[in-house]
């Protein structure tokens, strides 16, 4: 089916208006208009090619909210007009043992994902949520909860899991101090998390302008990364840092904020260390770099879920998809607070 969509064509080219294919429905397949779509740093990295691998042309977008339009036979948990989203992935093996761990993400035949990859049935190039419509597999929707307001949900499918799934597997609890390292759209939303999960927040921000904000969102400090004198009084205080730094960045001021046996967790930087890493600053504290990958899909359902019960959502920036390239611009200086979601109607009109 003819579908409108934004896509990139070169690492140069913008994101600009294209026409894509999506599939006719199979039997285990949900067929979603799409309504909203959060707008990733993961996007901008795709698109411009800084990790190397994207095919072109490539539609981006995997924080996608929408409404069901039509159902395979075979599909039992959705129906025509129910509000659903879909994250980061769309299929899996379902057999290696990852999947069996409900941790499609790490799935033994590689991450399926939202775009970027190809279908595991007939090869055809994914392509995300910068578009009118997607069809996707059953087991890979999600419900999104009553209660949520659809547009601000959207951002929990990669920005909340990214930072609900480490936090959560790394324990985090009313005795930890808890650093989250840039406030953009995974950070506003660690620090969120970190409060329900009952630690002590300090986020850190090269921004003056967001310190404010921080502190209203529930931080309970923070601390200008810039500032020598404030990393410094940070030293050993922290026994994790969520690091959401999209760009190359030093470790090792931050490593020296961790206590003894501290956690530096790691779901910005996807590329090599530069300078490198002062291994004695693990070695004479036992501490640790945990790199975490978004979620799978049922504890991305277990984050929306979580999200309604404490009232939590994430702070957004409306945007029609005519205004994205400025919107990418605006990101890379950090101007946003703190997520960009598309409206997807201004794609239809
Ligand atoms: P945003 O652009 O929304 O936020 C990033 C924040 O990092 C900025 O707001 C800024 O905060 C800070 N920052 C930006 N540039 C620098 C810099 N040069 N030095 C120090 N701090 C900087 O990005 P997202 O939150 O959408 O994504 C963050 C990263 O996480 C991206 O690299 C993305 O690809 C990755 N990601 C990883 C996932 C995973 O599964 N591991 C999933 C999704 C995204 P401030 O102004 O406060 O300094
Ligand atoms: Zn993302």
């Amino acid at each position: 089916m003819n579908t409108k969509a934004y896509g990139a064509t070169a690492p140069d080219s913008g994101v600009n208006p294209l026409t894509i294919q999506r599939r006719s429905l199979r039997d285990d397949d949900v067929a979603i208009t799409i309504d909203y779509c959060g707008v990733c740093h993961s996007d901008i990295h795709t698109v411009e090619n800084d990790w190397g691998r994207t095919s072109y042309p490539l539609v981006p977008g995997h924080e996608i909210v929408g409404t069901v339009t039509a159902v395979g036979p075979r599909v039992s948990k959705y129906k025509v007009g129910d509000t659903v989203g879909v994250g980061c992935l769309v299929d899996s093996c379902g057999s290696c043992p990852a999947c069996d761990d409900h941790q499609e993400q790490f799935c033994d035949e590689g991450i399926h994902g939202t775009y970027g990859g190809t279908d595991r049935i007939d090869g055809t190039p994914n392509q995300g949520g910068y578009s009118e419509a997607i069809v996707v597999k059953e087991a890979f929707v999600l419900s999104i909860p009553d209660g949520l307001d659809p547009a601000a949900a959207a951002p929990i499918l990669c920005a909340g899991i990214t930072t609900y799934s480490p936090l959560k597997y790394a324990g985090v609890t009313k005795a930890d101090k808890v650093g989250v390292l840039g406030m953009g759209g995974l950070g506003h939303m660690g620090v969120k998390f970190a409060k329900a999960m009952g630690a002590e927040v300090t986020i850190f921000t090269r921004s003056e302008s967001k310190v404010e904000e921080a502190l209203q969102q529930g931080a309970d400090h923070v601390i200008i990364s810039t500032d020598e004198q404030q990393m410094q009084a940070a030293t050993e205080q922290f026994d994790y840092l969520l690091d959401t730094i999209p760009v190359e960045h030093d470790f090792n001021p931050y490593l020296n904020c961790l206590k003894y046996n501290g956690t530096h967790i790691v779901v910005g930087q996807l590329t090599p260390l530069e300078p490198a890493l002062n291994t004695g600053a693990l070695v004479m504290k036992r501490r640790s770099i945990l790199g975490s990958l978004i979620g799978g899909l049922a504890e991305t359902q277990e984050v929306l879920n979580f999200c309604a019960t404490h009232n939590i959502s994430c702070d957004i920036e409306m945007l029609d998809i005519q205004h994205i390239n400025a919107a990418y611009e605006r990101m890379k200086k950090g101007d946003v607070k703190y997520r960009f979601v598309i409206d997807m109607n201004s794609l239809r009109n």
